[in-house]
């Protein structure tokens, strides 16, 4: 019954499927957490197992069909450097601004949305790259619902592309090629066409599923026809939201400025945000003293799939973390208060990610199924053969996963994509950035650095078995 209303189906609906299963179960018969996996998967939903905690938790009704109305798509741009995103985002948001705005000074706020020849909207993330994007996704925010990826038709499929593609892939966001520089005399599309079918992108015109576009971001050809692509793809998405509700959403970024205090830059995600509200956000909360768009504008009201600035907030509220709108100041004071306070013992208590050493303890009480694994070293062949070796060390119990893999040093975008997905790196013969490794401290990932493959794949296969021995 519960399962039912969490996921708004019929519990009739969850009868038949747990019957097809093979299993027969009750109304009111409790479930363990591998069948309500199994049901949920069924349904299209995925199961999160963390528990919440009612005084901190900002508990959040599920919309009823009736109340959901469309809502713009999410877009980030990717890809490897130079190729072009910072440009694209800037074309797009340039060639929008309509006459009568124009003169209007446009601001970096982090996120802007246009309006496209077809009069629909889009959302852009203005911090290019896939960085950002997982430093987010880290933080548990789902913003994104399509990504961009950015290729140079001069240049090819560079690593940071691949790992471009590659963290798109691991948040389950629909990928669009967009491949740019083609008013260069030495563009090649179909050269970095077949380089993307290489890394198992197929492109639509190739016979693939992926929507691709040649555009120039220096002379904007292309990009209106790219922007319809990604509104073609939103709609494949059927992104919806409940407008008519307490705001609910992302913050994007946050800065101190002398004059006005905290500018949070925000994403709404649902709901509508005004001017009044008590937003809390993190262990910050305040009141909504005013709201802007990328122009500088004043809003009143910012409904979903919009981002704005608002001026109001007590803190420098993280990237990536959720807002809601409170019922009152004290609420919002005390949940706040109350987080603070969790997060200061947190930070001095457990470890957040799996580590070798912690798969014993979880083989042991029945929750560890799948390790994810990073893999980098300073040869293709050491990565593929370490690699391998670690994929069949998988048993019944657990699942071994290389969600990442590649050539050079161990860099930020990997320790973020580790914490985001909750896996180890496994690094031969190379050696963390400095960066990376001060990442990857806060966020506690564990990196393994060994120069003998066997060492590796021995010490993964005795934590599997629960053998290995405890460090402290
Ligand atoms: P990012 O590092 O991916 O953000 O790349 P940038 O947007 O900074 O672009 C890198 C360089 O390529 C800049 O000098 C741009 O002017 C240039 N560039 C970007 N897009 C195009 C394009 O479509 N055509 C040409 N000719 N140059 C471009």
């Amino acid at each position: 019954n519960d399962l039912a209303s969490l996921m708004d189906v019929s519990v009739n609906d969850i009868i038949s499927t747990c019957m097809s299963l093979g299993m027969f179960v009750s109304i009111n018969q409790r479930l363990d957490a591998e069948s309500i996996t199994i049901i949920a998967d069924e349904f299209g939903y995925s199961v999160d197992f963390t528990t919440q905690d009612e005084e901190v938790d900002v508990v959040e009704e599920v919309d009823a069909e009736e109340t959901l109305e469309d809502r713009a798509p999410i877009v980030t741009i990717m890809g490897h450097v130079d190729h072009g995103k910072t440009s694209l985002l800037d074309y797009i948001r340039d060639s929008k601004v309509t006459d009568d705005e124009a003169g209007g000074i446009t601001q970096h706020i982090g996120a802007y949305d246009v309006t496209t020849e077809s009069g629909k909207k889009i959302a852009f993330l203005d911090t290019p790259g896939h960085e950002a994007f997982t430093a987010m996704r880290a933080r548990g925010a789902k913003i994104t619902d399509i990504v961009i990826i950015v290729v140079a038709a001069d240049d090819d499929v560079m690593p940071q592309t691949k790992e471009a593609i590659n963290h798109a892939q691991v948040a389950g966001v629909p990928i669009i090629i967009a491949i740019n520089k083609i008013d260069k005399p030495n563009a090649n599309p179909d050269k970095i066409k077949e380089a993307l079918s290489a890394n198992n992108i197929l492109v639509e015109d190739w016979g693939g599923k992926y929507q691709c576009q040649e555009i120039s971001a220096k002379t904007g050809q292309g990009v209106e026809d790219l922007l319809e692509k990604v509104l073609l793809e939103a709609e494949v998405l059927e992104l919806k939201a409940n407008p008519n509700k307490k705001a609910v959403g992302s913050i994007i970024e946050a800065t101190l400025d002398k004059g006005r205090g905290y500018v949070t830059t925000m994403m709404v995600q649902s709901g509508t945000l005004e001017v009044g509200d008590v937003v809390l956000a993190g262990s910050y909360f305040g009141k909504v003293k005013a709201m802007f768009d990328h122009k500088g504008a004043k809003l009143k009201k910012v409904g979903p799939s919009t981002p704005l600035q608002m001026l109001g907030l007590d803190g420098a509220a993280q990237a990536g973390d959720k807002f809601n709108v409170m019922e009152s100041d004290r609420e919002a004071r005390e949940i706040a208060t109350k987080r603070e306070q969790i997060q200061r013992e947190q930070n001095i208590r457990t470890k957040k990610h799996i580590t070798l050493d912690e798969i014993g303890r979880r083989l042991a009480i029945g929750s560890f199924k799948e390790l994810n694994v990073i893999v980098k070293g300073d040869v293709d062949g050491s990565v593929e053969a370490l690699s391998d070796s670690l994929l069949k060390l998988s048993t019944k119990e657990v699942q071994v996963n290389i969600i990442h893999k590649g050539v050079g040093q161990i860099s930020e975008s990997d320790v973020l994509l580790a914490s985001a997905s909750d896996a180890i790196i496994i690094g031969f013969q190379v050696r963390p950035s400095g960066g990376a490794k001060k990442i990857a401290e806060t966020e506690e990932v564990e990196i393994r650095l060994y120069s003998i493959i066997y060492d590796a794949i021995n010490d993964v296969k005795d934590a599997m078995e629960g053998l290995l021995a405890p460090t402290v």
